[in-house]
């Protein structure tokens, strides 16, 4: 028996789906995954996990691992030794680069990769080939709550620990599905509720579960979130139930924006939410009566062509109500993936360098050229939609792509493979071959999180370190070595000998960092940023001050956009969002047997209205038809949603079912960021049961 003991290694690793940070070990005896046992010390989770944590993780021995560099010959790709993949990538990107200058070339980050990565990235972006083009896929879901709170608050992420949300009196949850998003938290939340008298409402479309057990659950129209909030807020004002102290100490701006809110009587709110004056003042009464309030939120707000402007009003209700800076408050934007978070954090935005300070300022700027000893480009570059559109426009000519299938979680996917084959040249590196590495020239085969060391940090801004479990399958390789070799390839001279040298990097440069450090991340240790140089921690933001230079908060007016609507002929509004078992496009989850044998395929949610309208029935074969695609799949009756509303889950690989060939390219004016959740399509019948 000590033998087999002795054979079993047990090494801690954190989470890979989502922005919870779920940490756990995990046991194996060679490649075999014996079991993940989470342990009280696990500083997020303790000793739960969600079935994604638990069982999703078969595909890393799974057949269809890339385990050695392709090259494009024709229409096929051929097996090549790393030398051969790598000095091809470097040969083309100069050769594009000395032609159509370093602006021609896209650089896509991962939210899946490391911090490490992430930051290893962007310096190869910016340092070894001149460019701010680099971006990452919070650009799809939370750049415009990030955009939303650096207007208001100053620091674009959640104001305390996921702990401090069992604190608070009344969490609101608005467009958001925390109890299969994010699974973890939400279990806080429900035990806050149940144990603690904790009150709970959700604002959403759909009757998910914490809807279910919600003291109050409003269905606004689609669209209308906005104008709820700013109603909420005027009618919370007219009743002198604003905290003035708080506004008059912290927060500049009042007068100007009480003066925005003219419009937003609760009469004009009825008509254009479909929400009842009676239940706006309930919800303005829950909140006038809780002490402390958080709202947590997610896609469900950030998808639409005013997503910024509707996360602007949640900070801004939260603002007027004094509900920032104490334990129990603040804001909640709830991170999808491990590391998007990170990947934002350590600088792979277009505008930003790590820790959120601008290129364009020339005092950051002169501190990493002169740590990277190069002159570094101060325009902020292209954000992925931007570069889509550069293809189309000649302006992008090759793009590097790591740990993201963006082929298929890009809105309007028909359009963003179209462009894909204009490239003069296309590098595409992943564990998998994913849908997009069907456009690449090279693929570089990459090792996920079990084969490596790194950090992650959660949707709480906890940063946590990973073990490596596994070596790297075949020839594959971390994420941050291949780009070390590749920009030795052109020219840099990087030495970074593990992950660990890398972060000491980021934290000598971003002052948020200043005191991270692997030894001060051993084990079940982890740091919240901003993080002071003796390694203090930061939980909770703005107990004292907001992210601006004289320390107050801004209230922003904002205005109303109505939502995208492609036209009479499309008359069932779609809405669309995650599952518990499977993540994302699905590219992992789909590989591991016990979940895909749970929920082998997407479906469609249609109310029981509907099913009767049309005459359907559980099980129908429906097809869903916009102006930019189809798709065809198997109908769920439910009264999750209603009327001439449908929910399909967006999570499948299967691009015949995928949601984004539905999905429009009009976005969120600020940020960019697609309006998936703005889109209204035919429904046919093709087998009634
Ligand atoms: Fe935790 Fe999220 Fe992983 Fe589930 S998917 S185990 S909630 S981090």
């Amino acid at each position: 028996a000590s033998m087999r003991k002795t054979r079993i290694k047990r090494t801690k690793t954190v989470c890979t789906y989502c922005g919870v940070g779920c940490s756990f070990e995990i046991w194996t005896k060679d490649r075999k995954i014996l079991k993940v046992e989470p342990q009280a010390e696990a500083p997020v989770n303790g000793i739960s996990t969600c079935v994604k944590g638990k069982f999703g993780w078969d595909f890393v021995n799974s057949e269809e691992r890339l385990t050695k560099p392709l090259i494009r010959r024709g229409d096929e790709f051929v097996e090549a030794t790393w030398e051969e993949a790598l000095s091809l990538v470097a040969s083309r990107l100069t050769e594009i680069k000395e032609t159509h200058g370093p602006d021609a070339i896209g650089y896509i980050a991962s939210s899946k990769c490391t911090n490490e990565e992430n930051y290893l990235f962007q310096k190869f972006a910016r340092a070894v080939m001149g460019t701010n083009n680099v971006d990452n896929c919070s650009r799809y879901c939370q750049s415009p709550a990030t955009s939303g709170l650096m207007r208001t608050v100053g620091i674009g992420g959640d104001s305390g620990t996921i702990e401090d949300l069992q604190l608070t009196d009344l969490v609101i949850v608005i467009g958001a599905n925390p109890a299969e998003s994010h699974p973890v938290l939400a279990t806080r939340i429900k035990r806050a509720h149940k144990l603690h008298g904790q009150k709970l409402a959700v604002i959403d479309l759909r009757k998910h579960e914490l809807a279910e057990r919600a003291d109050l659950f409003i269905h606004p129209k689609p669209g209308t979130d906005l104008i709820l909030l700013s109603a909420l807020t005027k009618y919370i004002i007219d009743q002198g139930w604003h905290d003035q102290a708080f506004i008059q100490a912290r927060v500049n701006g009042y007068e100007q924006y009480v003066a925005s809110l003219d419009k937003f009587t609760l009469e004009y709110a009825e008509e254009k939410t479909g929400i009842s004056k009676a239940e706006m003042v309930s919800l303005a009464t829950m909140i006038h009566e809780a002490k402390s309030m958080c709202i947590c939120w997610a896609m469900g707000v950030t998808q639409h062509m005013g997503g910024t402007d509707t996360s602007t009003a949640i900070s801004n209700l939260l603002l007027v109500t004094g509900n920032y800076g104490r334990p129990g408050t603040g804001a909640y934007p709830l991170r999808g993936h491990n590391n998007v978070q990170g990947a934002c954090d350590f600088g792979t935005m277009p505008a930003w360098f790590p820790g959120y300070e601008p290129v364009e300022n020339d005092q950051v700027r002169a501190r990493y050229e002169q740590a990277w000893g190069v002159t570094l480009p101060k325009k902020p570059g292209m954000n992925n939609h931007q570069m889509v559109e550069g293809i189309t426009r000649g302006k992008i000519k090759a793009m590097y792509l790591f740990g993201e299938d963006m082929a298929l979680v890009d809105s309007n996917s028909n359009h963003v493979e179209e462009a894909f084959g204009q490239l003069e040249f296309f590098v595409v590196q992943d564990v998998f071959f994913s849908r997009t590495a069907r456009y690449a020239d090279v693929i570089l085969p990459a090792a996920p999180s079990l084969e490596k060391e790194g950090t992650f940090t959660n949707t709480e801004r906890r940063i946590q370190r990973l073990y490596q479990v596994f070596e790297p399958l075949g020839e594959s390789k971390p994420d941050w070595q291949i780009f070390q070799e590749l920009a030795n390839l052109l020219g840099a001279n990087w030495h970074y000998a593990h992950p660990g040298e890398i972060m000491a990097e980021a934290a000598r440069l971003a002052p948020i960092f200043a005191g991270v450090s692997y030894e001060r991340l051993e084990g079940w240790n982890s740091q919240l940023w901003p993080v002071l140089p003796d390694g203090t921690s930061t939980p909770l933001l703005f107990t004292e001050r907001f992210g601006f230079a004289d320390g107050k908060a801004r209230l922003v007016p904002v205005d109303w956009t109505p939502p995208f609507e492609p036209g009479a002929d499309y008359d069932i509004h779609l809405n669309n969002g995650r599952l518990l078992e499977h993540f994302h496009e699905g590219n992992l989850t789909y590989r591991s047997a016990g979940i895909t044998h749970k929920v082998p395929e997407p479906w469609v949610e249609i109310s029981p209205e509907l099913a009767k309208e049309r005459q359907l029935q559980d099980g129908a074969l429906v097809r869903l038809t916009s102006p930019y695609g189809e798709v065809e799949v198997r109908a769920l009756v439910t009264d999750n949603v209603s009327g001439h509303e449908l929910y399909l889950t967006m999570n499948t690989p299967d691009e015949r079912k995928a949601v984004n060939r539905l999905t429009s390219s009009y976005h969120d004016k600020t940020t960019h960021t697609p309006n998936y959740k703005e889109m209204s399509v035919k429904l046919e019948v093709l087998e009634s049961s």
